[in-house]
């Protein structure tokens, strides 16, 4: 039976409270006279009216109809949705750090400024840099930052022809995206046909007028780009710097650096390798570190150390200012240096390591039933095709609906876009083989049912609490807030 969603949504009922106040014993002031009429509202607001259970009916009902890391196998390619353990919640939540306010005197916020600095150094040692800034509240905000310096340091040599960023067709939006919002041109060079930069297309777009390039390493087909040293080479040799992508680093750490293959700048997602929570648009942390040469230009203030003090450097005249209100995300940032001080150096390996092999597990154990253009050792994620399902009319598309049913949250669709169908499956290590082989075990049913019975397939989802939703209505109009 179709149930009305307004119907059930709309629980106001005028003059109905959720509260009780004591009987008022002090003297009553007229708003009236206290602010002579200024700011005062013409109109009552209009807020929902509620009893106290209806609301708490309403989000206990509401979070139900979520789905999380907390709830089930989350294997969404590019986006690294491992689970988030409690003792950060738990670290994030201590008073003395929670209750702190950002204008305090650092004096009396020295042990959170011990924690920024630590950051700084842990980060910097992961990403192989000589100095990370943790003000960016994003990666693509880290991207726009690092572009943001690229500049700075060719304006700084009066080098102001370098007006292109080469960025690989496999890349993932927000990287030409940063380019053009940084004033920069955006020129695309193609993948070879191993799926990894094509050193000869790059020979051929190098010159002068190149700012820098923009990459992931391992790149967004999972696939470590073996020729990286050849490439920041040749980027260096023209004169133009390297900015990493760091989206993938859950493939690599304690592994491989970005500063020992050559890159000048890079970022990390706080909320993605070092497991922060993440979905539903923020908060995010995307620090990124910068090589010697380019520290000065870095975000404004940094932790300093001066004698027995940390102190808040603002003194750092080639510093491109400011990107975000006081000192970053904190809350996520703290997140995050719990991660890295419960995993220890060991533990981080360890953690890339288990990405890397879990992702394999899954690549073997489909590669029989469906396509996966580049079937070789991966690293941390792989991309499949579904190239041969949608001959019977089974697209990504549908596969990814019809995993919903089976309570499970799909992979990246569409994404690499050079790959047709694709399907990016990254299951993290945070996954018991138990919950791999759950997951195999369905996609290869649903494979077979592609070939032998794919009508039984479409209209998925079933059990879902709404089946299709118009996706680009809810992109252009979404309703975001109550009104009455
Ligand atoms: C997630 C991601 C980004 C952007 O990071 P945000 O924190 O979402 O802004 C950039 N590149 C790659 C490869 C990513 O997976």
């Amino acid at each position: 039976m179709m149930r009305d969603e307004r119907l059930i949504f709309e629980k106001s009922v005028e003059g109905r409270i959720g509260y009780s106040l004591p009987e008022n014993d002090v003297p009553v002031v007229n708003p009236e006279e206290l602010f002579a009429g200024q700011m005062l509202r013409k109109a009552d607001p209009e807020i929902p009216e509620l009893s106290e259970v209806d609301v708490i009916r309403h989000y206990t009902n509401l979070s139900k109809r979520n789905y999380g890391v907390d709830s089930g196998f989350y294997p969404l390619g590019s986006c690294t949705m491992k689970y988030n353990p409690k003792i950060n919640e738990d670290i994030a939540s201590m008073e003395g750090i929670a209750q702190m306010h950002p204008l305090q005197n650092p004096l009396s916020a020295q042990g959170n400024l011990e924690i920024l600095y630590r950051m700084d150094k842990y980060l910097s040692e992961i990403l192989g840099m000589e100095r990370v800034t943790l003000q960016p509240a994003a990666g693509a905000q880290g991207e726009m930052t690092g572009l943001m310096i690229i500049k700075a340091y060719h304006m700084y040599r009066l080098d102001s022809k370098r007006i292109k960023i080469i960025v690989p067709d496999s890349s993932h939006g927000t990287n030409p995206a940063s380019a053009a919002l940084a004033g920069f041109e955006v020129v695309h060079i193609p993948s070879d046909d191993k799926g990894c930069v094509d050193i000869k297309a790059l020979e051929d777009i190098l010159d002068d007028t190149v700012a820098g390039l923009m990459l992931t390493n391992p790149n967004t087909l999972g696939l470590f780009e073996e020729d990286i040293l050849q490439i920041s080479k040749m980027v260096h040799e023209c004169g133009g710097l390297l900015y990493y992508d760091g989206a993938n680093m859950n493939a690599i750490m304690g592994i491989a650096r970005p500063g020992d293959m050559g890159f000048d700048i890079a970022h990390l997602n706080l909320h993605k390798t070092f497991s922060t929570p993440h979905g539903g648009g923020g908060p995010g942390s995307g620090p990124i570190g910068v090589v010697k040469e380019l520290v000065p230009f870095l975000p404004v203030p940094l932790v300093e150390k001066e004698n027995d003090y940390y102190v808040l450097d603002y003194e750092r005249p080639l510093s491109i200012g400011k990107v975000k209100s006081f000192y970053g995300n904190f809350g996520i940032i703290l997140r995050a240096y719990s991660y890295i001080r419960t995993m220890g150096a060991q533990g981080l390996k360890t953690a890339s390591q288990a990405a890397v092999l879990n992702a394999n597990y899954i690549r073997k154990k489909l590669e029989d039933l469906y396509e996966i253009p580049q079937n070789r050792i991966c690293m941390h994620e792989f991309v499949l095709s579904a190239q041969r399902q949608a001959k019977n009319g089974i697209t990504a598309l549908e596969i990814a609906k019809n995993l919903l049913d089976e309570g499970i949250h799909p992979p990246t669709i569409y994404f690499p876009l050079i790959v047709h169908e694709a399907m990016m499956i990254e299951p993290t290590e945070t996954e018991s083989p138990e919950t791999l082989d759950a997951f195999i075990e369905i996609m290869r049913r649903i494979a077979i049912k592609a070939q032998d019975d794919p009508e039984s397939l479409k209209n998925a989802p079933k059990t879902t609490y709404v089946s299709r939703l118009d996706e680009v209505k809810a992109a252009r109009t979404p309703v975001l807030r109550w009104k009455k």
